[in-house]
């Protein structure tokens, strides 16, 4: 399995637009941070775990050709914004598959109205296949995919577990029962906004200690806002199988 991060900043990215904060106008790459995707990708297929305002982009950069579906963790804007741009492998592959709880499918009918409407259909608009997830494993293709619940503020977002990689963005709180689904994952990928505390999503101090009761054999940080600090620095403090993912990172397992 092959994981590719497409984006792991916040919901602005990073830089901010005009922000003159020094993360903001470092020079490092590792510092610009696109709003937070992953693609993940098994013998020959390959999945996006949300499609936002950046996906364009991001399927540019990773040279991706075609995709086997999107699978949504909840219906921020940050996670959900890029779906027109699901066009060109619509127009190649025909009808999309997407995977999301049914009150996020009930945000995408409204927001994107045109893709779902099935009377006088604009003919440049994409079509997709909803699925509809539960909090229980679902199968793509030859694997099975279970999604962990977690709370971002009052809102419920989904993680999701593929074999020996879990990818949870946007908790605040997890529940004991959740994690257990989680427990000594190889791979971990977790949310950490900043230094600071905040109310809808982990700061850094959380993460780790969400971190310490995984226990995965490597964990890695995402939706890092500037605030967070520089990559370069923040990563000599974390502990030895903890790093800050960054755009374009690519993880084999
Ligand atoms: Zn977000």
């Amino acid at each position: 399995m092959k994981i590719t991060f497409l984006g792991t900043g916040t919901s602005q990215g990073i830089p901010i637009i005009g922000s003159t904060h020094p993360v903001c106008l470092s020079t490092n790459k590792k510092d610009k941070r696109l709003r937070v995707s992953v693609l993940v990708e098994w013998d020959g297929y390959t999945y996006v775990v949300d499609c936002g305002p950046d996906f364009r982009y991001q399927m540019l950069r990773s040279n991706c050709t075609k995709i086997d579906g999107v699978l949504f963790t909840h219906e921020h804007s940050d996670h959900t914004s890029g779906l027109d741009d699901i066009r060109p492998f619509y127009f190649r592959q025909g009808d999309i598959p997407i995977y999301a709880h049914k009150r996020v499918l009930k945000s995408l009918k409204k927001r994107f109205d045109y893709i779902f409407v099935t009377k006088n259909k604009y003919p440049g608009a994409p079509t997709v296949i909803t699925n509809r997830i539960k909090n229980r494993p679902f199968i793509l293709k030859n694997i099975e995919v279970m999604p962990i619940k977690g709370k971002h503020d009052a809102l419920s977002v989904f993680g999701f577990k593929f074999n020996d990689f879990a990818y949870l963005t946007d908790m605040k709180t997890v529940s004991d029962k959740e994690i257990e689904k989680i427990k000594h994952v190889k791979i971990l990928v977790i949310n950490a906004l900043r230094i600071d505390p905040h109310h809808s999503h982990f700061n850094l101090e959380e993460a780790l200690e969400f971190i310490n009761k995984v226990k995965p054999e490597k964990a890695y940080l995402t939706h890092i806002s500037h605030m967070l600090g520089f990559h370069d620095a923040v990563e000599k403090t974390l502990p030895k199988n903890v790093f800050l993912a960054y755009d374009g990172l690519e993880i084999t397992i």
